[in-house]
Formats: structure tokens, C-alpha cells, sequence
């Protein structure tokens, strides 16, 4: 299976088949009524007149919301017919219907599968070799046009040929850009909080780390940390860890103030904040909001711990002439983070603090 094409184009995978069907129905009924205008009713072109009326069945099947499975395979038998017949009634291996032959396995494999595209291309070799066998024995009918008709039907086939395989292949790169969209998506987020991930962190850091220098700005980076999460893990269970974390990660993102503001998981139960033009007092501020606004939360570790679970914040700000590297901002806050840690846990600590803790 290629994909859900439903997510991906903007027609979705019904109205793909639907619109296929009504293409390939109404030219086959212009070629069958300019046949018949030219040579007239006596030449009425029953194959013609077979893929029409199925055409126009599986059309209001479509429209009364039938499996849409079944409807392209309809689809795809028809064409299969509309080709054996044609063929074999229009100039057997020569006739110009030959041509639209290899849009049967490139339709199949958009508006079905792959599998089905290998079977319905065995059909088409199938049925080529059978028309031209039979050519060969004599067993085609002698063509019956004039060679202005078949002029004529040669050029639409043609021109057809080149739309029908222009929208194949369009169709084919808008989805591969939206998979493409979607792929550089989930690279970045990350997969159990949707906030950003680690990549995309380290990637965003270094691009406000680059804007700070060149304009000498303050850029202020926070690591937070769960306090005894283990804890909770081993008390709760992982699941509950899990959903501990995304709401975590909610009441973070929800604590940053400005747009330019970003929030991260960094590892675990490791959160990043990368707090552009922000100082150092300005970056406390959210640091210090965050744990409050957690540990308001009273969320309780279990029955052996009544204590609520809290974050431990460490912070580095800088103007940004004085950063060295991303490296070293995230090793200065990681020590900041595991001063706090040594100092009892549920504070915030900056670099060049010796203490700086507030009680429960
Ligand atoms: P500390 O206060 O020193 O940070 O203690 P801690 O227990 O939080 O730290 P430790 O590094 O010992 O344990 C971190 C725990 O976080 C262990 C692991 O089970 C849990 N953890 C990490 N990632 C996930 C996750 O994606 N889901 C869940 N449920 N737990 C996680
Ligand atoms: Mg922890
Ligand atoms: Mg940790």
C-alpha cells in the first residue's frame, strides 16, 4: 500500500478514484460518439458502450459512499476490458487504444496497491500478447475506419496519454512533499510530549546562539529537571510516568510568555527552555513561575510519598559576545541544575549563584 492518500491529497483517495472514472468514462464517450458521428449508428462500439455504462454505475456507486476498494477495482477491470476489446475491434496490436496500456499499472498503484498494479500489468501483457497472436493468425477484424478516424483517435490517445501521466506524476509529488512535510515534522517533535525534541533543540540553539552574537543580545537557556522521578515511575507505573510528563511539558510550554520562547524535552524527564533577548532576572522570573505553577499542581507521588512532584531549574544567561559555544551553555546549565539538585532539589540556580532556593 503506497499511503493513506486520504491524509495526504487534497482530493483524498475517493474523489481521486471518482474523478478517474469520470475522465476516463466521458472520453471513451467522445471517441465512441465522434466514431459514430463520422461512420454512423451501424458502428456503434459495443466495448465502448460496455466501459461507458460501467462508468457510469460505479459513478453513482462512488456517490452513494461504496467501498471505495471495490469501486477501483471496477475501475481497473474496465480499463483492463476497454483495452482487450478495443484492441482486438480497432487494429488488434496497432490500434491507438494499445497505447493508454501502461497507464492501467500506473493508475493501479496510486488508486489501489502495488499488488494490484503487478496483477493488473500481467493482465495488460496478457492481453497485448493475446491481440497480437491473434493478429498474427488473422483472427483481428479488419479495421474498419477510415484512416482520418484513426489519425484522429491516435492524436486523442496521444494527447490523453500525456495528461492522464502529467497528473500521475504531479499527483505523486504532491505526495512526496507532504511526506516529505510530514517527515521533517516528526524528526522534530518529540514523539511522547509533541514539544520539541532534542535534535530540534540543539538545532534551535545554535541558530539563537548565532542571532545573539551578531546582534549581542541576552540569550538565557534553562535546564529542568524532574525531581525523583523514578520515584514516581516505580510507584505509579510507566504509563503514569508518561502522561506525568506530557503534562509537564504542557505547563511548560503554557509558562512561556513570548512567541519567540522555546520549549524542548531534552532527554527523560529533561526539559529545556531557550529563552531569546531574555536576561538573566527576566529568565528567573519564568524559571521560577514554572516551579511554582507545578508544584501548585499537587500532583502526589503515590501512597508512600505524599510529597508533590517538582522541578529543579538551573539557568545560564549571557549577552551573547560572551558565548563560547552551544556546548558550554548547556554544560553551564547542566551544572547550575545539578547545584540545585545537591541543594535539596525543587529551586532554581543560575551559574553564578551560590544558593538560591525557595522552601516548599
Ligand atoms: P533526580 O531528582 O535526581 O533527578 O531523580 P530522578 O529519579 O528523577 O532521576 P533518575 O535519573 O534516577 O531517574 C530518571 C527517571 O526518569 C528514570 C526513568 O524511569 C524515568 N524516565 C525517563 N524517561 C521516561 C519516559 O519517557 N517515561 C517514563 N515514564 N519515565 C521516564
Ligand atoms: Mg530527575
Ligand atoms: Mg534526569
Amino acid at each position: 500500500m503506497l499511503t493513506d492518500l486520504d491524509a495526504l491529497i487534497p482530493l483524498g483517495r475517493r474523489g481521486l478514484i471518482q474523478t478517474t472514472n469520470i475522465i476516463s468514462t466521458l472520453l471513451i464517450a467522445t471517441l465512441a460518439a465522434i466514431k459514430i458521428m463520422i461512420l454512423g449508428f451501424e458502428s456503434l462500439p459495443i466495448p465502448a458502450f460496455f466501459v461507458v455504462t460501467v462508468g457510469l454505475v460505479n459513478w453513482i456507486y462512488i456517490r452513494r459512499h461504496g467501498s471505495i476498494d471495490v469501486a477501483a477495482w471496477i475501475l481497473m477491470m474496465s480499463a483492463l476490458f476497454g483495452l482487450a476489446f478495443s484492441s482486438f475491434y480497432t487494429g488488434g496490436f496497432n490500434a491507438p487504444v494499445v497505447l493508454l496500456a501502461p497507464i492501467i499499472p500506473i493508475m493501479t498503484v496510486i488508486l489501489i496497491n502495488k499488488r494490484a498494479a503487478w496483477i493488473s500489468l500481467g493482465l495488460v501483457c496478457l492481453i497485448l500478447a493475446g491481440v497480437f497472436v491473434l493478429g498474427l493468425y488473422g483472427y483481428v477484424p479488419k479495421n474498419q475506419t477510415n484512416p482520418d478516424l484513426m489519425l484522429f483517435g491516435r492524436y486523442i490517445v496521444l494527447t490523453s496519454l500525456c495528461l492522464i501521466s502529467t497528473w500521475v506524476i504531479s499527483s505523486f509529488a504532491s505526495i512526496s512533499r507532504t511526506l516529505m512535510a510530514q517527515l521533517e515534522t516528526q524528526s522534530n517533535i518529540d514523539f511522547l510530549t509533541g514539544i520539541l525534541n532534542r535534535r530540534a533543540i540543539e538545532a534551535r540553539l545554535l541558530l539563537e546562539v548565532g542571532r545573539a552574537r551578531r546582534s549581542d543580545t541576552w540569550l538565557s537557556f534553562i535546564m529542568a529537571d524532574v525531581d525523583f522521578f523514578k520515584l514516581y515511575n516505580d510507584t505509579n507505573g510507566h504509563l503514569a510516568g508518561d502522561n506525568c510528563l506530557k503534562d509537564i511539558a504542557k505547563l511548560i510550554d503554557g509558562c512561556c510568555e513570548r512567541a519567540t520562547d522555546v520549549v524542548g524535552r531534552f532527554g527523560g524527564e529533561e526539559f529545556v527552555l531557550i529563552l531569546p533577548d531574555t536576561n538573566n532576572e527576566g529568565a528567573r522570573r519564568i524559571a521560577e513561575n514554572l516551579r511554582k505553577t507545578l508544584l501548585a499542581q499537587n500532583i502526589p507521588y503515590g501512597p508512600q510519598n505524599t510529597n508533590p512532584v517538582t522541578l529543579t531549574l538551573g539557568i545560564v544567561s549571557a549577552k551573547g559576545s560572551t558565548i563560547d559555544s552551544v556546548e558550554k551553555l548547556i554544560k553551564d546549565a547542566d551544572a547550575a541544575l545539578y547545584r540545585g539538585k545537591d541543594q535539596g532539589r525543587n529551586c532554581v540556580v543560575g551559574p553564578e549563584d551560590v544558593e538560591y532556593q525557595v522552601a516548599i
